[in-house]
């Protein structure tokens, strides 16, 4: 969970089709390059804001060096080319027009060398040399399915704080088509290769993601990756053709140089976003915590925290950000924005008042929907207030309200001292010992931060296979 901003509102008006820099064919394109870069610009200060950017220089400055080498040698050398390493846990990359490229963090222990990491950035290259997301950007305003006018008619729950993220977000996971992805393939293989990278590295790449999706039905920690790139089954035989056609040249692996980088890497959570321990969700940038129902399974995502019983869910807790006010608002204030909060929502008050929760000041009241009952607290804690809310179908709320009530009372502020404790998982080395197999490694951490199959992916491994004694592999340890 993380701070939002305001909107932002875009403008097109002219309308050209252009000749593809990167295909050489023509191609509708709303967009000139100008207007392609100031909306790639706005779309960028938002993802930075909602998703953050990871803290820390070296891999910024190294990602950025292995992209730019590739991005100077594009169809489009001349953009306003940037690559941010984003504070998420996800796998992912990801391009918005104009030149801005994107890789989580989470990918990064994921990738077995250099090479993977040029051809994953020289991918995202090839989004925006060959105008996919320009191209999909005008198809959409011309199909009158514009981002503007869907806002207007599906505003957002709780008030609209979402703004102009949808549309920043929109944009940068776009659903390409398969013939965007194998185009992007093509081209960020060549790049990847006139940069003198290994364009075989693809290949690995792509085997990596294949292993981990196959993995995530059945392994929990493995995260939702990659929602923006399908992976057809041929899409591997068609890269090991495209590497075959760059043939051997002088190309650059570094798979041990790169592996020395990763220890010190956050793992899941990060700080900056909140952390999840056992049932609390805790927050030691904001300095906050909340304990969540026993047994309910709890996602953090950028925007909120969310908790639901296991199966068929008739009732989640949302926590999220509501505003930061400096010095808190007063109780008018306070009861005021509780009510036009919900209002906007189309909840009705049923009851609510004044009370206080472990010190905090809060409004607290009882809300009914078309066909959901919210018991919603606004507690301010410091210069923010905070939205913990109960929300259950009509007939399941009667079950359910204790443990909402119990949980917005958990919400508690912590010291300094108490969110100074509080740290990541981070990637580690381990040497390899006889005996050892993916399960008893993965099982030597307590909290267990990584499943087998998961820890066996990221060394490059099916979880079939024995780690080899005296390697020097990739683990997951306690900060
Ligand atoms: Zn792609």
């Amino acid at each position: 969970m993380v701070r939002r901003y305001g909107l932002v509102v875009i403008a097109v008006v002219a309308m050209a089709c252009v000749t593809n820099p990167a295909t050489g064919r023509p191609q509708l394109n709303l967009l000139s390059e100008a207007q392609e870069i100031a909306l790639g610009r706005e779309a960028d200060q938002q993802i930075r804001a909602e998703m953050g950017v990871y803290d820390d220089a070296g891999w910024q400055a190294y990602v950025t060096r292995v992209g730019m080498a590739m991005a100077k040698k594009s169809h489009r050398p001349n953009l306003p080319w940037s690559f941010v390493v984003v504070d998420a846990s996800a796998v992912n990359a990801f391009a918005l027009p104009g030149g801005f490229i994107y890789v989580t963090r989470g990918i990064l222990p994921f990738l077995q060398s250099e090479a993977e990491l040029a051809n994953v950035l020289g991918h995202e290259i090839a989004h925006v040399t060959a105008l996919h997301g320009a191209s999909a950007y005008s198809k959409q305003q011309l199909t009158g399915l514009g981002l503007g006018l869907g806002r207007i008619l599906a505003p957002e729950r709780y008030g609209g704080v979402f703004g102009g993220l949808e549309m920043a977000m929109s944009l940068a996971f776009l659903k390409h088509g398969r013939d965007a992805e194998r185009e992007a393939d093509r081209l960020g293989v060549g790049y990847a290769s006139a940069s003198g990278w290994d364009p075989a590295g693809m290949v690995g790449l792509l085997s990596t993601l294949g292993r981990l999706s196959e993995a995530s039905g059945s392994s929990r920690g493995v995260p939702n990756f990659l929602t923006a790139h399908p992976l057809p089954e041929d899409r591997i035989a068609a890269v090991k053709d495209l590497v075959t056609a760059e043939g051997p040249g002088a190309q650059t692996v570094d798979a041990a140089e790169f592996s020395g980088r990763l220890p010190g890497v956050v793992w899941g959570d990060s700080r900056e976003q909140g952390i999840v321990r056992g049932r609390e969700f805790v927050h030691p940038i904001l300095r906050i915590a909340l304990r969540f129902p026993d047994g309910w399974e709890i996602s953090n995502s950028a925007s909120q925290v969310t908790a639901q019983p296991a199966g068929e869910a008739q009732a989640a807790v949302v926590l999220r950000v509501v505003s930061n006010a400096s010095g808190g608002p007063a109780q008018t204030a306070r009861t005021q924005m509780a009510r036009t909060q919900m209002a906007a929502a189309k909840l009705t008050e049923v009851s609510g008042g004044e009370t206080t929760i472990n010190g905090q000041r809060a409004y607290v009241g009882t809300y009914r929907g078309e066909q959901e009952v919210v018991r919603a607290a606004f507690i301010v804690a410091g210069s923010t207030t905070y939205l913990v809310a109960g929300v259950a179908t009509s007939q399941a709320f009667g079950s359910a309200q204790g443990t909402f009530a119990n949980t917005i009372e958990s919400f508690r502020t912590m010291t300094q001292a108490e969110a100074d404790q509080i740290q990541p998982f981070r990637v580690g080395q381990y040497s390899v010992r006889s005996g050892d197999t993916w399960t008893s490694i993965a099982s030597s951490a307590a909290p267990r931060p990584i499943g087998p199959a998961t820890l066996a992916i990221m060394n490059g491994a099916t979880a079939a296979s024995r780690p080899p004694v005296s390697a020097r592999i990739r683990v997951v340890v306690s900060g």
